[in-house]
């Protein structure tokens, strides 16, 4: 059976359900990379120009991951769009062409175009055609198109309930916070926050304490866009638009006790956006804000050290307010 590898980084937080179910119903065996570690970040870093962000880096460490690993192909898609009038960063638009450039020795890429601003039905069309290298049957490429569409909305679905990736994906036997008196938002990119090594096992660390973790992804989009609907201009980054327009939703209807916001170092639309967001934590002053720096250079000790004057805030504000 032919086996297509998948690199556990990047957009797999967000469409990892979606992609395994068309490959699947497709009869092609899918191959994940390892969890993320040192030594992905290590491989990572050797093959990466020194300019690149820290998620990137771990992507090229889950590449050369799955070519030691035997694959037939690496399915790495250029996405550019995923909703009209907004765009990922530059990285992910290159993406296949970094990944063939810095990683030496790859399997053949599964490289398709995803640019729903251009055309918004345009996803099905490249979907038919990057099937038909497996398959001829038509009714066999349909039936494969609808469950990945159907295992998309299901997956969602339970993001919307409380649910974060990596609960979902990297630990689904993990008993999900209830009831808990204390909610801590956590923001960034889905790339960092949910994975456990980048974001030092953050939102377990934050449960252990008692806290309830919101993200992103537990949000509508009615409510990111309420977030964003009062800024001058329009935010046309989608991940910044989410992580804003979420930081912005919950600071006005101050439904978190904290939040604690993960910024890749060298990410050029972070800097920007954390910055708004920052500014205007600052001037409400009502819900108090931890920002933490991502890069192979940062350790788990000063990170946990702050963390821990963070949550002392938190709960000493908490005592303070009732
Ligand atoms: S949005 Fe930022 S962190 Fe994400 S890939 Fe682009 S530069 Fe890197």
């Amino acid at each position: 059976m032919v086996k297509i590898g998948i690199p556990r980084a990047l957009l797999y937080y967000t469409y990892y359900p979606a992609w395994k179910k068309f490959f699947e119903t497709l009869g092609v065996q899918v191959v994940l990379s390892g969890t993320t570690s040192k030594t992905t970040l290590d491989a990572g870093i050797r093959a990466a120009v020194d300019e690149t962000c820290l998620p990137v880096k771990v992507f090229l460490g889950h590449l050369i991951d799955l070519k030691e690993k035997g694959v037939d192909y690496i399915f790495c898609p250029r996405v550019i769009s995923v909703e009209p009038k907004r765009y990922l960063c530059p990285k992910f638009l290159g993406l296949p062409n970094m990944a063939l450039h810095l990683v030496k020795g790859l399997p053949p890429l599964l490289d398709m175009e995803v640019n729903l601003h251009k055309k918004a039905d345009d996803l099905p069309r490249q979907l038919y055609r990057l099937a038909r290298r497996f398959t001829m049957n038509p009714f066999k490429i349909r039936k494969s198109i609808a469950a990945a569409w159907k295992e998309e909305q299901a997956y969602a679905g339970r993001l919307r309930q409380g649910y974060t990736p990596y609960d979902l994906l990297e630990n689904p036997a993990a008993a999900r916070a209830q009831n808990r008196n204390m909610k801590i938002a956590v923001l960034g990119h889905t790339y960092n926050i949910n994975d456990p090594f980048l974001s030092m096992n953050l939102f377990e660390r934050l449960r252990s304490q008692g806290a309830e973790v919101i993200t992103s992804e537990m949000l509508t989009e009615e409510e990111v866009l309420q977030g964003v609907s009062r800024l001058e201009k329009d935010i046309f980054w989608t991940f910044g638009k989410e992580i804003l327009g979420t930081a912005n939703y919950l600071l006005e209807k101050r439904e978190v006790d904290g939040v604690i916001i993960l910024v890749s170092f060298g990410c050029g639309p972070d800097s920007l956006i954390v910055d708004l967001i920052e500014r205007s934590y600052k001037r409400a002053g009502t819900i108090p804000l931890l920002k933490i720096t991502l890069d192979e250079h940062t350790g788990d000790a000063g990170v946990l050290t702050r963390l821990e004057a963070f949550m002392d805030l938190v709960q000493w504000r908490d005592v303070k307010c009732r």
